[in-house]
């Protein structure tokens, strides 16, 4: 016979399962429907030959260590799967091209990062002590709003700074401490890669990103990402929760704006709670046959992130000889507006990277480029779609090769690539993207947070994941799960 469940979890992604687990910790009836045959949603791993390739993202935020527990690691430790998870920590390193051919390294403990920027720019020490303070004020008082355990007079009261900033834009902010412009190209140059130009970026979502970092740094898993996702799996189980793959969800009832049923092709779940680690564009478009406007117009408001080309590479050389980082940005210049205006073009010279042993003589090579999300789809048809995508590899592995002066081709033993299709067929996210929606003018973290209740619309309907509130990568992400869970814990 089949069972009744209390809440219904879309989507077996990191967001999903944290949530689904979350909520069968407090006690609730948790069943979670998945379209893939594994769960983990874009976080998984893949074999070819003799090398595993691990996908979804090139390192963590806010983990730390056992001495220095940042968010993730104390969530881990919530969840009961710390312990089986090794985290090691990964040192950045930005190579700029061109003319300005240098590398730098941004070390992820506060002290030797001021330290570092002294170094590559001489009298910024004051200004960059100055924005971590501000920094740390601005995490301190998101923390307290997202707890919601303090009225906005309080806020007011007790962190001016945040009230003053609050709806200020990045440079504006960075001008007024009087950063050194070289200074303030490093900070912002890497941001390319969340999709928001700096000039529309909301000095909150800045200042989050780099308090983290100076204060956690990044970090990634030793073990697969298909093993954190099985143990997640596992241990919703052994609660009593239930993940049901190759289930895709076509249909979410909804009735005099309740959600009251959940339909797949074998089954149609009575439900009235249900919770989508998918993107809302999609659930209104293809689950819920017909949506209030008001929904529709928010929608409309919301502008997607990224979409990524990756290539996955299986090289026959071991990691100290092939001398690439661990993680590392390929950006054509310091200027943060010429490089973000080059994502509209498909060919463009933005390249993250990431390495790691396969074993001791082999070893994995990852590599990313970013485009705006319509640029791949105006440039790529079914006809040219092959020859585009080859094109991009060429492009993608000269470019690194030239700039890094070694020879990657020669040591191929295995590869394959993921571009924007493939990650949309994949998640069904709109246009492939992967770190939600863009958070662009007043769509930020902080009115996301502020207006979250209005937003929930359909009654019984929920989202985590990379698309809601403050969520978009990973580590965000699965705090978001846990958020989410708690909120409907509460009701
Ligand atoms: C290549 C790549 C690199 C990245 N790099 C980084 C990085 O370096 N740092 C970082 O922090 N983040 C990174 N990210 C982003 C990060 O991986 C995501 O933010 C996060 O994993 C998203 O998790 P999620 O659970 O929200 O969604 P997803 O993982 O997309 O999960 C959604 C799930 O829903 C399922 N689904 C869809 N439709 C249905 C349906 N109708 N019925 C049932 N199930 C359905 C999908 O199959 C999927 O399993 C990267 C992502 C990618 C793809």
């Amino acid at each position: 016979m089949k069972e009744n469940y209390d809440v219904i979890v879309i989507g077996s992604g990191l967001s999903g399962l944290i949530t689904a687990l979350t909520l069968q910790k407090k006690g609730k009836k948790v069943l979670v429907l998945e379209k893939g045959k594994l769960p983990g949603g874009v976080a998984t791993s893949f074999m070819r030959g003799r090398f595993t390739f691990d996908v979804g993202f090139f390192g963590l935020l806010k983990y730390g260590s056992i001495e220095n527990k940042g968010e993730l690691y104390e969530l881990w430790q919530r969840l009961n799967i710390d312990f089986k998870i090794n985290m090691k920590k990964s040192l950045p390193i930005v190579f700029f091209q061109g003319n300005e051919k240098q590398e730098y390294s941004f070390p992820s403990k506060m002290d030797d990062f001021v330290l570092k920027m002294e170094e590559y720019v001489p009298n910024s020490k004051d200004s960059i002590i100055s924005f971590f303070g501000l920094c740390e004020d601005i995490k301190e008082a998101l923390g307290e709003l997202e707890n919601k355990e303090i009225t906005e007079q309080e806020i007011q009261l007790k962190y001016p700074n945040f009230v003053q900033l609050a709806s200020q834009k990045v440079l504006p902010v960075l001008e007024k401490l009087n950063m050194p412009k070289k200074a303030m190209e490093l900070l912002t140059s890497v941001w390319v890669y969340f999709g928001t130009s700096i000039k529309d970026l909301s000095f909150v979502s800045f200042a989050l990103w780099w308090d983290s970092y100076v204060h956690y740094g990044l970090s990634y898993p030793q073990q697969t990402y298909y093993d954190i996702t099985a143990t997640l799996q596992k241990e919703l189980e052994t609660l009593g929760g239930k993940v049901l793959l190759l289930e895709p969800v076509t249909e979410i009832v909804v009735v005099e704006n309740q959600v009251t049923q959940v339909k797949t092709n074998k089954d149609t779940y009575d439900v009235n709670e249900v919770i989508a680690s998918v993107s809302p564009a999609y659930v209104y478009e293809k689950l819920i046959p017909s949506i209030p406007e008001e929904v529709r117009q928010l929608e409309n408001e919301r502008l997607l992130g990224l979409s990524p080309f990756c290539i996955y590479l299986g090289l026959n050389i071991s990691k100290e000889e092939l001398k690439l980082p661990e993680t590392f940005f390929l950006l054509p210049n310091t200027k943060h507006d010429e490089t973000f205006k080059s994502l509209e073009k498909i060919n463009n010279e933005v390249l993250l990277g990431r390495t790691y042993n396969n074993d001791e003589n082999t070893t994995v090579l990852e590599l990313m480029g970013f485009f705006k999300p319509d640029c791949f789809a105006k440039a790529v048809s079914k006809e040219n779609y092959f020859a585009m995508k080859n094109m991009l590899a060429e492009h993608y592995l000269s470019l690194l090769e030239q700039e890094k002066n070694i020879e990657i081709r020669k040591y191929i033993e295995e590869m394959d690539i993921a571009t924007p299709v493939t990650f949309a067929r994949y998640t069904n996210s709109p246009g492939g993207t992967i770190f939600g929606y863009l958070q662009k003018g007043y769509d930020n973290i902080l009115s996301r947070i502020m207006n979250e209740n209005a937003e929930n619309i359909i009654k019984g309907l929920h989202f985590c994941g990379s698309f809601s509130s403050f969520a978009s990568d990973t580590s965000n992400t699965m705090l978001n799960g846990e958020y989410e869970a708690n909120k409907l814990g509460k009701e």
